[in-house]
C-alpha cells in the first residue's frame, strides 16, 4: 500500500465503509421501525473522513446529519445540497446570518437566540428549522427543564422560525441509569407543559446518544435517537441491547517497524529513561508517534500488535517513533506491519483497550489522530 504520491505507508489508518453500512443497517434493525436515525459526524466523522463516510451514511438511509458547527454543515452541504443537517452547537451571534445559506436546522436554548435568528432568517426571506434544546441535567447546551415556557413561546412567535424537533442530552446514559430515568422524566415533563401531545409526530423528538440506547424507551413520544461513536462499531459499554447488535469496528490504525536491534539489559529507553530494560532485548522502532496520535499518555503502557502478538511499548513515545519490546518475537524484521488499533493475525487491540491504556475515551481517540495519517477507504462492492 502507498500514499498518492506513491511513497509506502509508515502510519496510515483503515476504514472500512462496508463495515459502517452494516453497522447502520444493525443498529436500526434493533431499534422500534418509528425511530429515525440522525447520524452524528462531528469532527470529520469521529475522524474518519466526513465525505466518505456521509456518503455511505446517505446510501444506507440516516434520515438526518448532525454535525457540530457551520463549518461542518458546509463541508457536508457540498456532498449533498439537501439532505437534512442539525447543528448540536448554540451558533455565534454573528454566524446566525449564515444559517440560511446552509439550510440547516439549528438548535436553540434560549429566547434571545430564537429572536436573532429569526431576525438573520427574515432579512434572508428564507424559512429555518429549529430544534429547541431542553436541559435535563448536562449543565451545557439547552434551556433549563423548569424554564422551557418562554423558548417555546418564543419559537411560536417568530415568522420565519418552524420548530422541528425538540430534544435532550444525557450526562451519563452508561453510568447512572437512575439519573437518566430523571432526566427522561423531566424531558417529558416539560415537552408535556409546553407542547400539545398533538402535532408531535411531526416533531423530530429524541434523547439517546449511542450509550443512552442501551435504557431507550420503546413506548412514549420519542422518534429519534442520535448515533455518534457505535455506527463506528465502538460499544461504549456493552449491554443487553447493545450485545444485540454485533457493530463492527470500521476505523484501524497501523504502523511499521523501521528498524529492529538488540540492546543489553540496563539499557534506559527514549527521552527520560523512563523504561530501564531488565533483560538483554530486542526492540522494534515503529515510525509512529504522538506526530500521529499515538498519545503520549500510552508510555510504557500501551500494547502494539507485531506479527500478531501484543508487544509492549517501552519507555516514552516520542513525536515520530515508539519503541516496542519484540525480545520473544525473533522472525520480526524493519518493514513489518504493527498494529495499534484493529486486527492482526487473529490477534485484536479494540479501540476501548487502546484508548484506556492511553488514559483517554475512543471518542478522544478517534479525535486525536492527526492530520500526517492518510485514512485509506474499504469500499463496499459496487460502490
Ligand atoms: C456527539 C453527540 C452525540 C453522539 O454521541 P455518541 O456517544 O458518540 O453516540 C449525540 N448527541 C449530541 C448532542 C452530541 O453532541
Amino acid at each position: 500500500m502507498s500514499t498518492p504520491s506513491g511513497l509506502p505507508l509508515r502510519c496510515w489508518a483503515e476504514i472500512d465503509l462496508a463495515a459502517l453500512e452494516r453497522n447502520l443497517r444493525l443498529i436500526r434493525a434493533a431499534l422500534p421501525a418509528h425511530m429515525r436515525y440522525v447520524a452524528v459526524v462531528k469532527a470529520d466523522a469521529y475522524g474518519h473522513g466526513l465525505p466518505q463516510v456521509a456518503a455511505r451514511l446517505m446510501h444506507a438511509g440516516a434520515d438526518l446529519f448532525a454535525v457540530a458547527n457551520l463549518a461542518e454543515a458546509a463541508a457536508l452541504r457540498e456532498i449533498t445540497p439537501d439532505w437534512p443537517i442539525l447543528l448540536l452547537g448554540p451558533l455565534l451571534p454573528d454566524e446566525m446570518r449564515f444559517a440560511p445559506d446552509y439550510d440547516v436546522a439549528v438548535t436553540v436554548s434560549s429566547a434571545e437566540e430564537v429572536e436573532r435568528l429569526d431576525r438573520a432568517a427574515a432579512a434572508a426571506r428564507r424559512h429555518l428549522d429549529v430544534h429547541l434544546k431542553i436541559d435535563t441535567g448536562m449543565g451545557r447546551a439547552g434551556v433549563w427543564h423548569e424554564e422551557a415556557g418562554p423558548v417555546f413561546e418564543a419559537v411560536r412567535c417568530a415568522a420565519y422560525l418552524r420548530l422541528a424537533g425538540v430534544f435532550t442530552h444525557f450526562s451519563s446514559p452508561d453510568e447512572d441509569p437512575a439519573f437518566t430515568a430523571e432526566q427522561r422524566r423531566r424531558f417529558l415533563a416539560a415537552l408535556d407543559a409546553h407542547h400539545p401531545a398533538a402535532g408531535r409526530e411531526a416533531l423530530f423528538i429524541h434523547a439517546d446518544n449511542s450509550a443512552g440506547l442501551e435504557t431507550i424507551e420503546r413506548a412514549g413520544p420519542f422518534n429519534a435517537v442520535r448515533v455518534g461513536l457505535l455506527q463506528f462499531g465502538v460499544v461504549p459499554k456493552p449491554g443487553a441491547l447493545l450485545a444485540e447488535v454485533p457493530a463492527e469496528p470500521v476505523f484501524s490504525f497501523r504502523t511499521r517497524v523501521g528498524l529492529v536491534k538488540a540492546l543489553p539489559a540496563g539499557t534506559r529507553i527514549s527521552y527520560g529513561g523512563t523504561h530501564t530494560l531488565a533483560r538483554p532485548s530486542r526492540v522494534a522502532v515503529l515510525t509512529a508517534g504522538y506526530g500521529d496520535g499515538i498519545p503520549r499518555a500510552a508510555s510504557n503502557r500501551g500494547l502494539v500488535l507485531v506479527r500478531g502478538r501484543h508487544c509492549p511499548i517501552l519507555g516514552r513515545v516520542t513525536m515520530d517513533q515508539t519503541i516496542v519490546d519484540v525480545t520473544d518475537l525473533p522472525d520480526v524484521r524493519a518493514g513489518d506491519e504493527a498494529v495499534l488499533v484493529g486486527r492482526q493475525l487473529g490477534a485484536e487491540i479494540p479501540l476501548t483497550e487502546f484508548s484506556r491504556h492511553a488514559d483517554t475515551i475512543p471518542w478522544e481517540t478517534l479525535c486525536s489522530v492527526t492530520k500526517r495519517v492518510p485514512r485509506l477507504y474499504r469500499t463496499p462492492l459496487g460502490a
